[in-house]
């Protein structure tokens, strides 16, 4: 993969945040910067794909349906949220490590699952 400004400020972007963003967020935090306001939305999400396409970053859907972004990580993880200012968390606990003894679960191969805490973040309790 070449190595642009754009390229280099998305990846320096999500290393940062460390939390998933859309690529709305990352494009407006892209516009506060003089050396990269030229560039549009559509090129961030194509920059975002091929950061995707080559495992660098994931794709990280939560139930509000919108898509976000997040740096891969190998470890199983689960997300909080901050229903006051929506930061999200990273939880890299996870208590469904018991296996189901459900007879219908013992049937399905590659089991997955998926799980969202919600509260409000300490910064938002200091308020
Ligand atoms: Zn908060
Ligand atoms: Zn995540
Ligand atoms: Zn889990």
């Amino acid at each position: 993969m070449k190595v642009t400004k754009i390229r280099v400020a998305i990846l320096e972007f999500l290393i940062a945040k460390k939390a998933p963003y859309t690529a709305q967020e990352i494009y407006q935090t892209l516009q506060e910067n003089k050396a990269l306001n030229s560039v549009d939305l559509a090129s961030v999400y194509r920059n975002l794909d091929k950061f995707v396409k080559s495992g660098i970053a994931s794709h990280c859907q939560l139930s509000d349906a919108t898509l976000r972004f997040e740096l891969t990580k190998t470890e199983h993880h689960h997300h909080i949220i901050c229903t006051s200012c929506q930061q999200i968390d990273h939880l890299f606990t996870c208590p469904l490590t018991v296996s189901f003894s459900d007879k219908i679960v013992k049937n399905y191969k590659n089991l997955s699952h998926k799980l969202e805490l919600y509260g409000i973040c300490p910064s938002c309790q200091s308020k």
